[in-house]
């Protein structure tokens, strides 16, 4: 048997119809650039993540620079984030001149830690990115709590968390932004790169339409150097109609969860392998990933061995960042973030979307079985 990580032709196949007749009503009109699909788009999002407003824009990377390039924050200024994320959450940050401070994160979701970030606060610091991550919220009220008192923004990284719920709110409706990205392996992923920002602040949509056109405030004066940030008509098209089945495949990836926690518990695994853990306040995780931790420094072992055997499976993040190359000059060495370091090596993501079926979870496990208690 196969198991894919991901696949998405399954659900192509059932949309196929209606997103072709859509790409060819656009192609017709020549229109591509932002118009109505976009603004069509941003509307619906707004509305499915609780918030007033949003602003679609070219990627998930550039959802978080056009953040911080509204808040004017850049050279001289600190930004705290978690070392444990995809490189963009860091990356945005040093695109628009920031320096990134990073706080390690909680042993059970993987999400900064709000015990830690209250220590990095300096007087240089202008905001905090928390990232909800693999499809589960930070603990935002803490987040929040820190913010408040110390005059910061917050740009949540939401880009694994569309719909997912922190004690009934919506991911990207909780800071002064939400990041969003459409990548094609993200929950609701668009046919090349897309994002979108979103905000209940009526002056910053205003700022981020301006900014994600040059900087242009009415045609061809520009107030800001901003950039080219636009989403394009096509991809927004495509995810207004995926948009509409994301709540049922987000629901089958919770089911799909529920079907690995029961298997692993009757396996002989045991404490040879930790099962992804809920915090309370997750009143919704969309499970963008599904990641176990595998003990006794026997994860690159298992990760190759499932391989061959069929099974695809991928670590998030085996480097955190603090300790990459090109982060060097910030000055972090090995042991200054023990529970990302300790994370990046026990972490391995399994199959987990919507489509995989029980069968092959059941080889999964049994695989996985085989390979550490054989
Ligand atoms: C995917 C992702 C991004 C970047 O999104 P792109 O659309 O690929 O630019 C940023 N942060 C996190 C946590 C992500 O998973």
């Amino acid at each position: 048997m196969q198991v894919p990580l991901l696949d998405l032709k399954e659900q192509y196949r059932g949309l196929k119809k209606e997103i072709l007749q859509e790409i060819s009503n656009i192609c017709d009109s020549q229109r591509f650039i932002l118009g109505d699909k976009v603004q069509k788009l941003e509307k619906e999002i707004s509305e499915y993540c609780g918030t007033r407003f949003a602003c679609g824009v070219t990627s998930g990377s550039d959802a978080l620079i056009i953040s911080l390039m509204v808040e004017g924050i850049g050279a001289g200024d600190e930004v705290i984030t978690t070392p444990f994320t995809f490189f963009a959450t860091v990356g945005a940050i040093c695109r628009v001149g920031a320096t990134p401070v990073f706080a390690d994160i909680e042993p059970d979701t993987f999400n900064i830690a709000p015990s830690r970030i209250e220590a990095k606060i300096t007087p240089k610091t202008k905001a905090i990115i928390p990232v909800h991550l693999f499809g589960q919220c930070c603990a935002m009220d803490a987040v929040r709590a820190i913010a408040a008192k110390h005059n910061l923004i917050v740009i949540e990284d939401a880009c694994q968390a569309i719909g997912a719920e922190y004690n009934g709110r919506r991911a990207g409706s909780m800071g002064n932004y939400g990041c969003f990205s459409f990548f094609p392996s993200k929950n609701l992923g668009c046919f090349g790169d897309g994002g979108i920002v979103t905000t209940g602040d009526e002056e910053k949509i205003e700022l981020l339409r301006i900014f994600r056109n040059h900087g242009q405030g009415s045609t061809y004066m520009h107030k800001y150097v901003g950039g080219n940030f636009r989403l394009d008509a096509l991809q927004a098209a495509v995810l207004s109609i995926k948009l509409r089945e994301l709540d049922s495949w987000s629901s089958a990836r919770e089911r799909n969860a529920a079907e690995y926690r029961r298997l692993f518990a009757e396996s002989k695994l045991g404490s040879k392998v930790g099962m992804p853990v809920v915090a309370d306040y997750a009143s919704r995780h969309i499970y963008n990933q599904f990641c176990i931790l595998v003990a006794d420094g026997r994860r690159n072992e298992l990760c190759d061995k499932l391989r061959e055997a069929g099974v695809g499976c991928a670590v998030y993040y085996p480097l955190p960042l603090h300790l990459q190359e090109c982060f060097s000059s910030l000055g972090y060495k090995e042991g200054d973030m023990p529970v990302s370091e300790k994370t990046s090596k026990e972490i391995l993501a399994l199959p987990i979307f919507p489509e995989s079926t029980s069968e092959e979870r059941r080889f999964v496990v049994e695989t996985i079985e085989k390979i550490l208690c054989g």
